[in-house]
């Protein structure tokens, strides 16, 4: 083939790939569309439902027949519960977005795990929210792993995997807050261990996902769970360059874990 052939030839196998690439994009921008879409539907469903008691409360308090001081109280209880579940859903909404927006920047810096993980777990220790569990640390003395992240963006995955595990365990089991290097020694998973109903398997795949809404994996009574916790996690760890997963542990309850990448000095 003469050169020009052959030129031609390669500029159209290239023009075949960008083309390839270009129907990928798309297709992946058209599912995270999609996502949001189905995000802002559910949300839109979420609040409506607060709002709705609210509104039938108030209605109740001004309807001009005569209330009991017991009636007032209880619609009051009512307004404000459902004005907390709110306040959290919006607060979580608006965190999730941020988190989201590449524009917002991470302070990145290098940590020292094991003692970024036991200065994180003897202060959360006294938390009211694990009163009635058994806290666990378990990272080997042994361990040496550095990771380059956001010290008050792990905490909030930390707190997001314990609260978790304290609202769904029941009282009085273990929760284990744990940590190992990958078999490649590249990363560092951190887990988070709980002795409580674990995650039906058909749920697994999902429940980091934040159009995730079935409903009977809501917290119960819905209260103070917003339902996007797990999607706020992901979201972290993927910005870090990690990946979460969650898995039922033997025996009962579930793990959930994050992996980041990290750095470890040999002993
Ligand atoms: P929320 O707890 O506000 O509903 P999350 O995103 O934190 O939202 O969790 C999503 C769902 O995953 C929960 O509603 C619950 O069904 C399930 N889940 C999360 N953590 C646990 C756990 N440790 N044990 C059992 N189920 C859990």
């Amino acid at each position: 083939p003469s050169l020009e052939q052959e030129t031609v030839e390669e500029l159209s196998h290239r023009l075949l790939e960008i083309t390839a690439q270009l129907n990928a994009s798309n297709r992946s921008l058209q599912h995270l569309q999609q996502e949001r879409t189905e995000m802002l539907a559910n949300l839109s469903h979420d609040l409506r439902a607060p709002l709705t008691a609210i509104r039938s409360a108030v209605d109740y308090l001004t309807s001009g027949q005569s209330l009991s001081a017991q009636d007032i109280e209880g619609a009051l209880t009512l307004i404000d519960h459902r004005t907390g579940t709110l306040e959290h859903l919006i607060r979580d909404m608006y965190e999730l977005f941020t988190l989201e927006d590449p524009s917002h920047a991470f302070s990145f810096q290098e940590l020292d795990a094991p003692a970024f993980l036991e200065e994180y777990f003897y202060t959360a220790l006294p938390d009211s929210h694990y009163a009635g569990h058994l806290l666990c640390l378990s990272v080997s003395q042994d361990l040496h792993a550095t990771l380059f992240a956001d010290p008050g963006k792990l905490i909030r995955i930390l707190d997001n995997l314990l609260g978790n595990a304290a609202k769904y365990a029941p009282a009085g089991t273990k929760i284990t807050l744990s940590a190992a290097p990958s078999a490649d020694l590249t990363s560092l998973r951190i887990s988070v261990t709980d002795e409580g109903p674990g995650i039906p398997p058909e749920d697994l795949e999902r429940i980091f996902n934040r159009t995730y809404t079935v409903s009977s994996a809501r917290t119960p009574g819905s209260a103070t769970g917003s339902g996007l916790g797990l999607a706020i996690v992901k979201t972290i760890t993927e910005r870090h360059g990690g990946t979460v997963s969650c898995e039922n542990a033997p025996g009962a309850g579930s793990i959930f874990s994050v992996t980041l990448p990290a750095k470890f000095l040999q002993s």
